[in-house]
């Protein structure tokens, strides 16, 4: 048996293993932050149909730019944010994951850095690894909010190259003050030209307005969005980033030719079309979310306040204990290795109740 550390593997890979959460069969799956709702059945008729006229064209490859598909999402952001963006400004990748693996490939790499604040979205960091790129874990106050002070030290001394700041923020639902990234902006600039990636994967369920207005001037800002949240299409593979033209055209630079597939791309168009159905379940999400929150507070848990379509909730002596303590009552839940704490995502009503029966078990127990 051949051990992967045998091959002649990138030294910095060693030792590492695969991100991902534990993929279990019980009955209530609420640990990777996915919508609970299947797509409506007359969306999934429109998906068919689109994807059987893109299977007549199946010989040729794929419109490379993705104009149609661009020109959807900048008309789904302008709606939604109030804040208008032309085709140019829109990028689309499979997932948000490989968006931000176009910007580092494009802005990071061998011999530059990127940060984040942490604790944070962990595949920020090992995208940055994987793309060669340099990780500096940038610091939180202790309610999960970011220490602006300390964090503008942070960039002044190390001048990162990319600074990610994700907002809500995966896995504590933190969402970051306009004027805080806008700060952060400027703290980035004075220490180097460096490119500021918000990543609002779950923007459509924050309480506050989307920080897409903030690109306006300037050119070295983008936020990143995604279909696998909101739009409940995470099987998809859709993310898609809104920044000055200048950075769309760097993007294509490392992008692979016809990376998104014909299929991909009338799937996504066809989710489009049913947008305002889709946003009903977002709302509902987001007053499960608030349900939620409120629920484990009366029971007794400290919850973090949550803009986003999950609840980080502890005190746990040992999270990981807790973890298999709510799993053992069939329910799973993600321990996202911050101390202390554990991530539900929100459900269904009745995942919920559920959730919350065990939860409030596992507290009685831990008393
Ligand atoms: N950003 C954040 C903050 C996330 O939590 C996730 C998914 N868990 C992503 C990006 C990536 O999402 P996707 O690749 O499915 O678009």
């Amino acid at each position: 048996m051949t051990h992967v550390d045998d091959l002649p593997l990138r030294d910095e890979l060693r030792g590492q293993s695969a991100y991902g959460a534990p993929q279990l069969d019980v009955p209530v799956r609420l640990n990777t932050n996915e919508n609970p709702y299947p797509l409506p059945e007359p969306l999934v008729a429109r998906i068919a149909e689109r994807v059987a006229e893109a299977a007549r064209g199946l010989n040729r490859y794929p419109d490379r730019d993705a104009v149609e598909l661009r020109t959807r999402l900048a008309e789904y952001l302008s709606r939604t944010t109030g804040h208008g963006v032309g085709t140019d400004q829109v990028w689309a990748a499979n997932g948000s994951n490989e968006v931000i693996q176009q910007l580092l490939q494009a802005f990071g790499g061998p011999g530059r850095t990127a940060i984040g604040f942490e604790p944070s979205y962990s595949m920020h960091a090992l995208i940055s690894r994987g793309t060669g790129t340099g990780w500096i874990s940038g610091p939180r106050n202790a309610d999960f909010t970011i220490d602006l002070a300390a964090a503008t030290r942070e960039i002044a001394e190390r001048r990162p190259h990319v600074v990610f700041v994700c907002s809500p923020n995966n896995p504590t639902g933190t969402a970051v003050a306009a004027e805080t990234v806008a700060a952060l902006y400027d703290a980035a600039q004075a220490a180097r030209p460096s490119l500021v990636v918000v990543d609002e994967a779950y923007g459509e369920f924050s309480h506050r307005p989307s920080l897409l207005p903030l690109i306006e001037g300037r050119p070295n800002m983008v936020l990143t969005r995604t279909m696998s949240k909101a739009f409940g299409a995470a099987g998809l593979r859709l993310g898609y980033l809104a920044a000055d033209p200048a950075v769309v055209e760097a993007v294509q630079l490392v992008r692979l030719p016809y990376h998104l597939s014909s299929v991909t791309q009338a799937t996504a168009l066809a989710a489009l079309e049913y947008t305002d159905t889709l946003l009903g379940y977002v709302d509902q999400l987001k007053r499960e979310r608030d349900r939620v929150v409120e629920a484990l507070r009366a029971t007794g848990y400290e919850v973090v306040d949550s803009d986003s379509n999950f609840v980080q909730f502890g005190r746990f002596a040992d999270s990981h204990t807790a973890w298999q303590a709510i799993l053992d009552h069939g329910v799973l839940v993600r321990d996202n290795g911050v101390p202390g704490w554990l991530r539900v995502s929100a459900g269904t009503p009745e995942e919920n109740d559920a959730f919350l029966d065990a939860a409030a078990t596992v507290h009685k127990a831990f008393d």
